[in-house]
């Protein structure tokens, strides 16, 4: 196969700027040009010299060509992800490359497709076309649940606006509050988009987690602690910089955890201060306390400023262990799952049922504050 004329036209006429991507070079020298690659080097070439050279590094051009002409925006998050999707050098905060597979590891691999997870995200980069390759990408997405599913059994869309009310409901139709939330819905899939189309629907999808994810990468991702974000609270939210110290840790546990929320938590309680809980394992970072955090930090807080007393009521031990499996199966989300049968659960619903029964009147629970 020959390279496309344009190809070679629109390369020579970069080529006096110099051009540069993943180890391929041509510059403009005294003697003509000098052409490199990872594994050749020419110098001193005439332009007709040139073209048959670079008739040999065919994948090198292609690759060039995607690159600097199709996807361009040299530094930005939108490149980076892309390059991120098929493990493409991408430098780092001091310049150094991330990910590392070179243009032929990767023209193989385009072949078939490369997979890469973001969240719940599965998405596969490969070439437009398999057989001839040109060096084009499109890219494919669905949910992870779904790598293993036909086409033929999911939705299919194209247009990235579509993401938005892929992710504003969970599979029982809850409004989702927070984008990032481990419960994104499956049985739909993109296919065949633009890098341009891919980044728009992951944006919808996940709001700001390729910028954020970028400008870690970078070294250049602006955190801001707790005490800022809860100091710089007016209005309704002006309480939130009064919860207890210990009760940010309580918060961050409920909230901020994997299970919780696919973002990586990097704020703490100030600079100094980090955290006892985990921040996550996730691909990309949660820069500030987002808005759901500071709404339930409200409610924390007015509860926070509660008195606390002692009760005497009666249990037995089984009602007492009962009462910690009903709040474990409610903070898990694990009620939906629990059988109706299934009586030695604590959080089954006629175990519940029963306990209310025998323990809460019609004035509420019977227990009698012991302190003054
Ligand atoms: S504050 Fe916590 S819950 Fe909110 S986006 Fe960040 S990690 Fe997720």
């Amino acid at each position: 196969m020959t390279l496309a004329t344009a190809d070679l036209e629109t390369l020579l006429d970069r080529a006096p700027a110099g051009v540069a991507v993943d180890g391929f070079r041509i510059d403009e020298t005294d003697g003509g040009y000098a052409l490199e690659t990872p594994d050749d080097e020419w110098h001193d070439l005439d332009e007709d010299a040139l073209r048959e050279a670079l008739e040999t590094c065919e994948e090198y051009v292609t690759n060039w060509r995607y690159w600097q002409e199709s996807v361009s925006g040299e530094g930005t998050g939108r490149r980076a992800f892309l390059r991120w999707c098929e493990h493409a050098p991408i430098p780092d905060a001091h310049g150094k490359p991330t990910e590392s597979l070179a243009v032929p590891e990767r023209y193989d691999a385009l072949r078939d497709g490369i997979d890469r997870q973001w969240g719940q995200l599965s998405i596969t980069a490969r070439f437009v076309d398999i057989d001839e390759p040109d060096g084009e990408r499109v890219y494919d997405l669905w949910h992870v649940d779904d790598a293993d599913s036909d086409l033929a059994d999911l939705e299919v869309y194209d247009d990235p606006r579509d993401a938005r009310e892929i992710a504003t409901y969970d599979d029982d139709g809850r409004y989702r509050p927070l984008k990032t939330a481990p419960t994104l819905v499956s049985g739909w899939a993109f296919t065949g988009l633009s890098g341009a189309d891919l980044v728009e629907t992951v944006g919808f999808l996940y709001p700001a987690t390729i910028a954020n994810w970028h400008r870690e990468l970078r070294g250049n991702l602006d955190v801001d602690h707790w005490t800022e974000t809860a100091e710089r609270q007016t209005g309704i939210y002006d309480v939130i910089d009064e919860l207890p110290r210990e009760a940010v840790d309580w918060m961050a546990e409920a909230c901020c955890v994997d299970s919780q929320c696919l973002r990586r938590r990097e704020w703490e309680y100030d600079e100094d201060d980090e955290l006892d809980v985990d921040g996550g394992d996730g691909p990309f970072p949660c820069r500030e306390p987002c808005s759901l955090v500071v709404a339930a930090a409200r409610k924390w807080a007015v509860l926070e400023s509660e008195d606390e007393h002692t009760y005497e009521l009666e249990l037995t031990t089984s009602e007492l262990n009962q009462l910690e499996e009903l709040i474990d199966a409610v903070a898990e989300g694990r009620t939906d799952e629990i059988r109706e049968a299934d009586v030695y659960d604590g959080a089954n619903r006629y175990r519940a049922r029963y306990l209310r029964a025998k323990r809460i009147g019609e004035d509420g629970l019977e227990a009698t504050q012991v302190d003054e």
